[in-house]
């Protein structure tokens, strides 16, 4: 009897140091994301499991399953889960895919693509979240994301092409290398327009040497940056 009350009072300490949110993800899934419309299952199911909470500053925990962006520090942000959720439908992911992600922030897209499909590639502009990303990716076990710092622009060559690619930052344009590091007929999800205004999210569709666009949403992305050479 007397090891009973230490006892219980551990498991509770255990397992309120240990809250996982499901109940909150459940949440976020059923009112933000399948009230919007995106269907996919592999899609709603890994955005049941991968927590989020894990991917923002500790003081921004409590609102990281609310409807919106965070800020990840360096001017930059997580983006809104029901965007993640849309951009990674739009791709049609399928298990056998490679796919190339543009601007890592705090890894939490590339961990969504990470159960739904073969392969995942990211690229990240600082350095300082690149690292944090990818430690963080490796320590909660996402084995098949490769993340590296560099210049998204170019592309990552040596593992293309890919079967799609996600930039996650907003250009005017569409940078060429990432055109030709997609495989014929694949998707690019990317927001178009200039920064600090409202961008369109565009799904290009590569077929043969011509691309085809498509408008979707009105979003705002934080910008795509340059490499200062
Ligand atoms: N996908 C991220 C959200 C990223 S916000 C997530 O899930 O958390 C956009 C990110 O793109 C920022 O971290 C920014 O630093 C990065 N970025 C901007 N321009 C870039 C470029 N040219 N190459 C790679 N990353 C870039």
């Amino acid at each position: 009897m007397n090891g009973v009350i230490p006892c219980l009072l551990f498991l509770f300490f255990v397992s309120f140091f240990q809250e996982d949110y499901k109940e909150k993800r459940e949440g976020m899934v059923k009112l933000q994301i399948e009230k919007r419309g995106v269907k996919d299952a592999a899609v709603l199911n890994a955005m049941r499991q991968v927590k989020r909470h894990l991917f923002v500053p500790s003081s921004s925990i409590p609102d990281a399953y609310n409807d919106g962006p965070l800020p990840i520090g360096y001017g930059q942000t997580i983006s809104q889960p029901y965007i993640v959720a849309y951009m990674t439908e739009a791709i049609k992911p399928k298990p056998e895919y490679k796919v190339l992600e543009i601007g890592t922030g705090s890894g939490y897209q590339a961990a969504v693509l990470s159960p739904i499909v073969k392969e995942v590639y990211t690229i990240e502009i600082v350095p300082q979240l690149g690292t944090a990303a990818a430690n963080r990716l490796k320590k909660l076990g996402y084995k098949n994301v490769q993340a590296k710092i560099g210049d998204g622009y170019y592309g990552w060559k040596e593992h293309g092409p890919y079967d799609a690619i996600v930039v996650t930052a907003a250009t005017e344009y569409v940078p060429p290398p990432l055109l030709e590091q997609l495989k014929d007929g694949g998707r690019m999800i990317i927001p178009i327009g200039s920064p600090f205004m409202t961008q369109t999210l565009m799904l290009v569709e590569k077929k043969g040497k011509k691309a085809t666009t498509k408008s979707l949403l009105p979003v705002m992305f934080v910008p795509f940056t340059r490499e200062k050479k």
